[in-house]
């Protein structure tokens, strides 16, 4: 299906969306209309299918409608709006984006990097909910996709600096939802709270278009915020959420004295489940959110090249099982060695995926889809195991990425940053771990010229957003190598975590 046919299991007048800063509720009838409408002015402003529409948005109802729209009239592009403008620069040319789309009087780096280049569109939202591109006279006629059109492209860093292209089609971002609502058991009744940014497919799949498909309501804060969570959770009589490890660990951190009913923050025992993905949660910290919000948390494994969702625990009466990320909703899962054979059940390998929501080569990079399908399976660089229940263990990651409560960050295109500073001679970046990001972003560096450690980070600042930035940045004589002469990240790492704090 469609995403336009996955909105139309709710009747009009059905809430499915709230902006809780503004407490503005829009229906199922109007967010259709708003899709439509939008996706004519697309249209009226030059994009049609195959078009990719870039936009630079916080969370809210503009980011959902000029999503759907752009997947109506061509291909949406999300980026994250804390790029900076070199950054913005490479996703604008990479997709070649046709238009780019940022709210009224902000987006000041996209709107740099776009230039004469790109034209850049204004999307509003007024008081009752009704929102549209300002400047675009008139809408266009579109033709509506079909399934098999990409609605959405998204990035995945690679193992080079230069990310990689996601194609995401209509079926693969409606059949993920499916199953992430099938493995929640989500019904019209269910009311998700989204905290994760609709410009991956965690917020965008789980937590919205899940909620869509099943008639349900979505809460749409403009961003995360330990301290006003539960009021709106309250307020909104949200049932579930999901989230990354590092949220649900600030959530944690302002409740005292957890693990009785009565110490609970009021909404709490309405959720029937929260739901955690894209970083690796600690069993303790599982164990005390149970214990602090009352509702199960159940592990998820997520993946943009899967439109998201991979695995999940499930919901009791099963188990749900603290360091296992669950069973396969829906998508096949094995195990593979070097060779691509398949490894019996309790054996380490190589987690590899089939189905319909995994996408089926990446745009424009035959390198990566030889590398990355094998006999029709897809190779997540995720190394795992499965158990005698068929729950999936992550044990580690073959690919080299920093997980920074859940934003994948490459280390080579923080390397390229870093060489490209006339003082620098050497540079290694790599993960060190870190108690409520997961990891945490470091580097050394050998130096040609004369340059301190805050130049090179205020250089890092002007040039990656800051989530990608290295927090430390070593100036040593001689970077760590192996008996061969090689640079080990992860021995690199190691050599410098103790002097991370
Ligand atoms: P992304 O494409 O940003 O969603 O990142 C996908 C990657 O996130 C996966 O290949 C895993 O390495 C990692 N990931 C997702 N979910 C989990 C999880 N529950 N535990 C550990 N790593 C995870």
């Amino acid at each position: 299906m469609t995403l336009a046919q996955l909105l139309e299991n709710a009747p009009d007048d059905k809430i499915a969306i709230i902006l809780p800063e503004r407490d503005i509720r829009l229906s199922y009838g109007a967010l259709r209309a708003q899709a439509q409408a939008v996706a004519g002015q697309l249209a009226a402003a030059g994009v049609s299918r195959g078009d990719r529409v870039a936009s630079a948005l916080p969370n809210g109802l503009p980011a959902i409608v000029s999503f759907l729209a752009a997947s109506v009239a061509g291909t949406a592009a999300p980026l994250n709006p804390a790029y900076k403008e070199d950054e913005f620069r490479f996703y604008l040319e990479d997709t070649a984006a046709k238009v780019l789309i940022v709210p009224p009087g902000e987006g000041e780096a996209a709107r740099r990097a776009a230039g004469v280049r790109v034209p850049v569109l204004e999307i509003d939202v007024d008081d009752a909910g009704t929102v549209g591109l300002t400047g675009v006279a008139g809408r266009n006629p579109v033709t509506p996709p079909s399934t098999d059109d990409v609605a959405l492209v998204l990035h995945t860093s690679g193992s080079t600096g230069r990310p990689k292209r996601v194609p995401l089609t209509h079926a693969n971002l409606s059949i993920s939802a499916q199953n992430v609502a099938r493995s929640y058991a989500l019904t019209g009744d269910d009311v998700s709270l989204c905290v994760m940014p609709l410009f991956h497919v965690h917020g965008l799949v789980a937590s919205t278009l899940a909620t869509l498909r099943s008639g349900g309501t979505v809460v749409v804060p403009a961003k995360f915020n330990p301290l006003s969570f539960w009021r709106v959770a309250d307020q909104y009589r949200v049932t579930w959420y999901s989230a990354v490890p590092t949220l649900h660990q600030l959530l944690l951190a302002r409740v005292a004295g957890a693990g009785s009913a009565s110490s609970r923050p009021a909404g709490a025992e309405r959720l029937r489940f929260i739901r955690s993905c894209s970083a690796a949660l600690p069993p303790q910290v599982m164990h005390d959110l149970e214990a602090a919000f009352g509702a199960p948390v159940l592990e998820a494994y997520g993946m943009t090249e899967a439109a998201h969702q991979m695995a999940s625990n499930p919901l009791p009466p099963r188990a749900h099982k603290a360091g296992s990320v669950g069973p396969g909703t829906d998508v096949r899962i094995s195990i593979m060695d070097k060779e691509g054979r398949h490894l019996p059940r309790g054996q380490e390998g190589e987690v590899v995926i089939q189905g319909p929501n995994v996408i089926r080569g990446y745009e424009n990079n035959p390198e990566a889809n030889a590398s990355s399908f094998v006999d029709g399976w897809f190779r997540t660089g995720d190394q795992g195991r499965l158990d005698a229940d068929g729950y999936l263990h992550l044990v580690a990651r073959i690919k080299e990425l920093i997980n920074r409560g859940g934003e994948k960050i490459s280390p080579r295109e923080i390397d390229e940053v870093l060489l490209a500073h006339p003082a620098v001679a050497e540079a290694v970046c790599f993960g060190v771990p870190h108690a409520t990001w997961g990891e945490e972003v470091a580097a050394a560096v050998v130096l040609r010229g004369a340059a301190s450690e805050a130049d090179l980070l205020a250089y890092c600042r002007e040039r990656l957003a800051d989530y990608k930035r290295p927090k430390h940045i070593h100036i040593t004589d001689a970077i760590p190598r192996t008996a061969t002469g090689k640079i080990q990240r992860g021995a690199v790492a190691k050599a410098y975590t103790q002097h991370v704090p």
